[in-house]
């Protein structure tokens, strides 16, 4: 039913500006009270996981959880689900939350990859960003996490920033494959509803930079990075050779996944795929918990054409593609008898590439893959 485990920490020391993730700043023992509500809500599911393959703490801030706390928190979830040998087990980290000591004490806890919100080496980027960390914090971060003993670590890069140039962003590239991570998360900046950054750039995303600058950006990571050694495997990810984010990974392949805390999503392969989500306010998530059943909002059972639209704009998202063989396997129909003109015509258009049994995005067609998807939609 599923294999990966996701847990929300909706936590942070001060909101970004362009912030719409589900988290607010803690006050006084909530962080304690949620860690506790996490592991009634993992007593109170009936759920037989598979052996897990990762387990992924998201946020928000995860670092703001004390080691103990996660080691508390993993000792419950190993207790409940059994893990796979090599299961990866990711934090993601805010450079001004981690230090040596914390880092050593999450390390023993399990943790054995880290993802540290790096997001610009520039400080007058950061603080226009709202971010609470500077450059050289995160660089002292990175160095402390090489020294705890982590070998998978994953930073997080953002382009089109306000007034950002080309070769500002060349300079972020440059310092990112200096660092020299395992995986690279890369990111355009784009303007979400209900943020300060909505009020401040009312015409969203286009007020802050030029489309075409933006594309810019998006190619030269891609020359940069590859050219650097680091494999493009996903729209907006980057790894050296055998370090993909398994997790992440799984999301796009569709595998099932379980989420603990408020407003994690769930999918569970049953059928054709059971979506649901937890309530999305802290007080709604503490009623639920505390009466002892998990509630499921929004359920919703794919059909088959859902699950079959799904495939595709999940698995397109990877370099590797979709093999027309597995889709036919899962679904008993190929992918040309039900998306007939749909694959030719973005091809035409030379958004999609075909070899004998793969159909995957081109580099034009992963900076264009909304409008991609919504032909499969
Ligand atoms: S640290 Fe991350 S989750 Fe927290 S407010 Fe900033 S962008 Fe949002």
């Amino acid at each position: 039913m599923f294999n990966r485990l996701y847990v929300h920490i909706p936590f942070c020391i001060k909101k970004c500006g362009y912030c719409a993730f589900v988290s607010g700043v803690p006050v006084e023992n909530e962080l304690e009270e949620y860690h506790e509500l996490l592991i009634s809500e993992l007593d109170n599911h009936q759920l037989i996981s598979e052996p897990l393959d990762s387990i992924y703490f998201g946020g928000g801030t995860p670092s703001l959880l004390k080691a103990r706390q996660l080691s508390v928190l993993l000792n419950k979830i190993r207790y409940r689900m059994p893990f796979s040998e090599n299961i990866e087990i990711t934090l993601e980290a805010n450079p001004c939350t981690i230090n040596g000591v914390y880092l050593s004490a999450v390390r023993d806890a399990g943790i054995n990859r880290i993802s540290l919100g790096i997001q610009s080496f520039d400080d007058l980027f950061l603080t226009a960003l709202g971010r609470i960390h500077t450059s050289e914090q995160s660089k002292r971060a990175f160095r402390d996490i090489r020294a705890a003993g982590f070998n998978n670590v994953s930073i997080d890069l953002m382009h089109s920033l306000p007034g950002e140039t080309l070769e500002q962003w060349r300079s972020e590239l440059l310092y990112a494959t200096d660092l020299y991570p395992e995986h690279i998360s890369v990111y355009g900046l784009t303007i979400e509803g209900n943020t300060p950054f909505a009020l401040k750039y009312p015409n969203g995303s286009s007020q802050l930079i030029d489309e075409d600058l933006s594309a810019d950006m998006f190619e030269l990571a891609d020359e940069i990075l590859t050219g650097a050694g680091f494999e493009h495997y996903e729209i907006a990810n980057y790894a050296r050779p055998g370090y993909r984010s398994d997790h992440n990974s799984g999301y796009w392949k569709r595998d099932g996944y379980l989420g603990l805390g408020v407003a994690a999503h769930s999918f569970l392969r049953d059928g054709y795929g059971l979506r649901f989500s937890n309530p999305y306010t802290l007080e709604e998530y503490r009623s639920m918990t505390r009466s002892g059943k998990p509630t499921r909002l929004d359920e919703y059972s794919l059909t088959r054409q859902d699950a079959m639209s799904e495939y595709l704009y999940l698995g397109l998202r990877l370099s590797d593609g979709v093999k027309g063989s597995g889709f036919e396997s899962e679904f008993g129909s190929s992918i040309d008898s039900i998306y007939e003109t749909t694959v030719p015509d973005l091809g035409k258009l030379g958004l999609l590439s075909r070899d004998a049994d793969t159909v995957r995005l081109t580099l034009k067609g992963m900076l264009l893959s909304n409008q991609v998807f919504s032909r499969f939609l």
